[in-house]
Parts: structure tokens; sequence; C-alpha cells
């Protein structure tokens, strides 16, 4: 039995490291990952912690390769980054999205909105603003039911940052900031720019039930955006009694293992829809 539980240990391992032999021959897929159809988009619920209602989710980039199967989005993000690419990787989420957003739409479903994560590099492109405003004619969807996700290392430049955040949200799409906490970067820029909504990074909920220090600076996030008038999404939320917790700080929203992986879309509109 011990021998049998090796082997198939080993299967398992096999499949996750069944990856590329080098970051060139990776590249080269990738570069022809969209046209053959091997992207994919995973839909992760965010759960209303006040009333347990999902009017949201956060849309994650899957890719599944003819030869080499799943590679992860840390795997490929970085070089997709890297070679420039993640611009047009970046415009065919965007463009699934809303594809998306105006299917549920004619169908007459409740107000949902979709989280898409923008890379440094996208947010950085100086016409960003007005390929989302084109995306969002084209479609003609609710501004509103848009969110982009941006990290603070794309905030560099004070300037340029505070005009792009600006026409975005001229045009009305929700401004969220990702993984809020790891970007070492100065708290000012909160009440400069125009952000609706803070992620709490998933390293400070990670054991927020046993470690008092990352409880402490959960709840210090929830207060603090709070008081700048934003809402808080817990991210990474994995047990009950991390959702308890930040239940009693208020934090309004959450999404995790907890509640759900994210999953294909036919499984979303199947249980949630
Ligand atoms: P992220 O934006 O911080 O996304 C959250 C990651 O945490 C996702 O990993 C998600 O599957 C995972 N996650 C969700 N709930 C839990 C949980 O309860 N526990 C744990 N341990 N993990 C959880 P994923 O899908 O592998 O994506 C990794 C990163 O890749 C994302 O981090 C994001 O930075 C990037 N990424 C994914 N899709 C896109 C995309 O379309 N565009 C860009 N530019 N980046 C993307
Ligand atoms: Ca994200
Ligand atoms: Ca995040
Ligand atoms: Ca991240």
């Amino acid at each position: 039995a011990k021998d049998r539980g090796r082997a198939h240990y080993r299967y398992y391992q096999q499949q996750m490291n069944l990856s590329f032999p080098n970051e060139a021959l990776m590249e080269s897929h990738l570069r022809r990952a969209i046209e053959k159809e091997e992207l994919s988009i995973h839909f992760q619920p965010q759960v209303d912690l006040v009333t347990d209602e999902i009017n949201s989710f956060e849309a994650l980039l899957r890719w599944n390769n003819r030869k080499f199967g799943y590679v992860t989005p840390m795997q490929f993000i970085p070089l997709a980054e890297e070679s420039g690419m993640i611009m047009q990787i970046g415009d065919w989420v965007l463009e699934e999205v809303c594809i998306q957003l105006k299917y549920w739409q004619e169908k007459g479903h409740r107000p949902v909105r979709i989280a898409v994560n923008i890379s440094p590099k996208q947010f950085k492109q100086e016409n960003f603003a007005m390929k989302i405003l084109e995306k969002i004619n084209k479609y003609q969807i609710s501004p509103c039911s848009l969110e982009v996700e941006i990290t603070e290392s794309a905030m560099t430049d004070m300037q340029d940052t505070f005009a792009m955040l600006k026409e975005l949200k001229d045009i009305g799409v929700i401004i969220s900031i990702d993984d809020f906490g790891t970007g070492y970067s100065s708290l000012s820029y909160l009440k400069k720019y125009p952000i609706d909504i803070i992620k709490i990074d998933q390293s400070f909920i990670k054991d927020i039930e046993s470690d008092e220090k990352n409880a402490a600076i959960a709840t210090m996030i929830i207060r603090l955006a709070h008081s700048l008038g934003m809402e808080v999404i817990a991210e990474g939320v994995e047990k009950d009694k991390q959702v308890d917790i930040l239940k009693a700080a208020n934090c309004q929203k959450a999404q995790g293992y907890f509640f759900s992986r994210p999953i294909p879309i036919a499984d979303i509109n199947e249980a949630y829809m």
C-alpha cells in the first residue's frame, strides 16, 4: 500500500512538473495560445459577508497547453510581462470579460461585476483608459460592472498614475488596489487617488485566526479603508474562523477557497446566475 501511495504521489508530482524545459519554448507556445484557444478564464466569487450574496467575481486567467498541460499564472504571467505579450493577452481577457458581462446583461440577470487583473505594463499604456472605454462602448455594458485591479507596484509615477486613474474613474469603472499592503508604497496615495476598493493581500488573512499581528494589520486596513470611504475585500479566506474574525472587523466582502475556488464560467452560470 505504501508503494502504491508513493507511485501515486510520483505520478501527481510528474503531472505538476510537466513543464516547459525552457523559457524560450514556453514563450513560443504562449505566443500561439490565443489563436489555439488554449487560454480560458476562471471566475472566483466574492461573497458579501453581510448578506451572503454573490454579486461580483474575479477573473483569473488559465492556460492549458496541448503538449505541456496546465501552466500556472505565476509561471506565465511574468514571462508574458517581460516579452510584452501581456498587452495582447490582457486585451483578450478584457474582451472575454466584456462579452460575459454583455451576455448576463442581455439575459436580464441582476447586476454583476467582474474584476480584471491589470498588469503594470498594461496600466502604463497611455491609451489604456481609451481601450477600456472602447470595449465598454463596443459591448454596451454598464461601466460600473467592470472593475480593474491594479497593484501598488503599477503606481510608480504619481502624475501619470493620478491622470490614468482619473480617466478610468470618469469612465465609471470600479478601481481596486490588489495585494494591498505588500507594495511598500506610502499610504499618502490613498487620499490622492480615486480608489473604490482595497483588496487585503492574502498573506495577512492567512493565519489571521492565530496570528495576532496579522489580525491587527487586517483590522487596521479595514478601518482605514472605511474611514476613507472605500470598500474592502479580504483575499485568500480558507477557514470559517477567518470569516468570523473578518465579520467582527466589519469587512464587507471576502473571496477564497472557503467559499469557492476559481471555476469555469459554465459552473458560475449554473451555481450563481
Ligand atoms: P491575484 O490577483 O492576487 O489572484 C489571487 C490568487 O489567489 C489566484 O491565483 C487565486 O486562484 C488564488 N486564491 C484564491 N483564493 C485562495 C485561497 O483561499 N487560498 C489560496 N492559497 N489562494 C487563493 P492564480 O489564479 O494562480 O493567479 C495568480 C496571480 O496571477 C494573480 O494573483 C494575478 O496576479 C495573476 N493573474 C491571474 N490572472 C491574470 C490576468 O488575467 N492578468 C494579469 N495581469 N494577471 C493575472
Ligand atoms: Ca487580483
Ligand atoms: Ca490579490
Ligand atoms: Ca498578486
